[in-house]
């Protein structure tokens, strides 16, 4: 096997079909470039799905997952490791947070949320308190609990039934949320803004009325954060930027810059909510994955990649209005550096990524019609020049659908 095509070939005869991967095969990373096995270059716009928080391969988080590997990996959780103590002080620190629990990928600190609203709410007595809600094109992942809160159809498809008791409201809708919250809600699980679903920011005074609502029902709010959080907002959490305090918040995809690693933080009124034996996991908070997770931090205070994820952020959206003037552009949504832009329903979205991608410049596509871009927090202003104008060039004379 030496080539993209040779590599594809085997891959389609031995890895399950439940992607559609790009048709080239990656070797090598550095930064916000990748290669491919026919040496090809590409600008990695997508950031491994805003998961490479500090980019492709970065020297320090390489040398700290190294040496860590040579001192010690795993433990299991019948014994504290040194790396996975110093991880949690740092994220209580830093968020505001009471506690942290690990997991290891953005799906099981949802399913960590769900399991303490539940179980807070039996430990305080109300075990009727046992519904939730969410939002319509919400994601939170593909496990069945984490798979049952999110809002889109098209994957709850021949998997059903899936978990009861959850209903499902318009986001960035306060009505419906006071319809849909009763005395047996145990929690609200809501993204503060809605990533996967297309790059929808909530109106302000949104996500503080569901807070509210929370409150005068005694049901928990639930941020997952797995996307939106490790300051792809141009906040160290998106939280920050309504200034409203969930009772717990999910974390995965940038926390361990490309290492697999989840988390969830509790605030103290719940942190007592999963009581010993009540939930667990064999690989969390591994030595290993938390090294990772405490390199990501420092190069985080090294290179200020919160406050550059604010000021590349603006910088992007200066770059992008110039799209909006295209007819096959209507909008441009988000924070940070996770930026919609949203097609016209006259323009293949699918295509319109290959065309992009078949100039070297990869992206992902969110909500069925709108380009993401969420690169690593170390990109510079020139590349995103650069995968703009590449953008802007495709935009211009798009692939139409139909
Ligand atoms: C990606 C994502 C998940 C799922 O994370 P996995 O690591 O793929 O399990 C959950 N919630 C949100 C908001 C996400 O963006």
């Amino acid at each position: 096997m030496d080539s993209n095509r040779e590599y594809i070939e085997v891959a389609r005869a031995s890895s399950l079909a439940n992607y559609r991967p790009a048709p080239f095969v990656l070797t090598q990373g550095e930064g916000v470039h990748v290669w491919d096995r026919d040496g090809q270059k590409y600008l990695d716009l997508s950031g491994g799905i805003a998961v490479l928080s500090v980019g492709h391969c970065h020297p320090k988080l390489v040398e700290a997952i190294a040496s860590q590997a040579g001192r010690l990996m795993h433990v299991s959780n019948l014994f504290y490791n040194d790396r996975a103590i110093e991880l949690a002080e740092q994220l209580t620190r830093r968020t505001g947070f009471a506690k942290v629990y690990f997991a290891n990928s953005g799906t099981e600190a949802v399913e960590a949320l769900l399991k303490l609203a539940r179980r807070f709410q039996h430990e305080s007595g109300h075990p009727n308190k046992t519904e939730l809600v969410a939002a319509k094109r919400s994601f939170h992942g593909r496990t069945f609990g984490s798979l049952s809160v999110t809002g889109q159809d098209k994957y709850h498809v021949g998997m059903k039934p899936l978990l009861p008791g959850v209903s499902f409201v318009d986001y960035n809708d306060l009505h419906a949320m006071r319809s849909a919250i009763s005395d047996n809600t145990a929690g609200v699980v809501l993204e503060p803004l809605q990533a996967e679903g297309g790059i929808i920011v909530p109106d302000d005074g949104y996500l503080k009325g569901v807070r509210d609502l929370c409150d005068a029902h005694g049901a928990l709010l639930l941020f997952d954060e797995v996307q939106t959080g490790y300051g792809r907002t141009g906040r160290f959490l998106a939280r920050e930027w309504s200034g409203v305090r969930p009772d717990a918040c999910s974390l995965a995809k940038g926390i361990g810059g490309g290492f697999p690693l989840g988390a969830m933080a509790v605030t103290e009124r719940v942190e007592n909510g999963l009581p010993p034996s009540s939930h667990a996991s064999t690989f969390g908070g591994n030595a290993l994955a938390c090294a990772a997770g405490l390199a990501v931090l420092s190069i985080f205070d090294e290179e200020q990649l919160v406050k550059r994820a604010e000021r590349l952020g603006g910088v992007l959206r200066e770059m992008l209005t110039s799209l909006v003037d295209l007819p096959a552009v209507v909008g441009i949504r988000g924070m940070g550096l996770l930026i919609g832009v949203a097609l016209d329903p006259s323009v293949d979205a699918l295509k319109t990524l290959a065309a992009i991608r078949a100039e070297h410049v990869l992206m992902t596509i969110a909500g069925g019609n709108v380009l993401r871009i969420c690169p690593a927090l170390t990109v510079t202003e020139s590349e995103l020049e650069e995968g703009v104008t590449v953008m802007r060039r495709v935009l211009t004379d798009p692939p139409k659908a139909g």
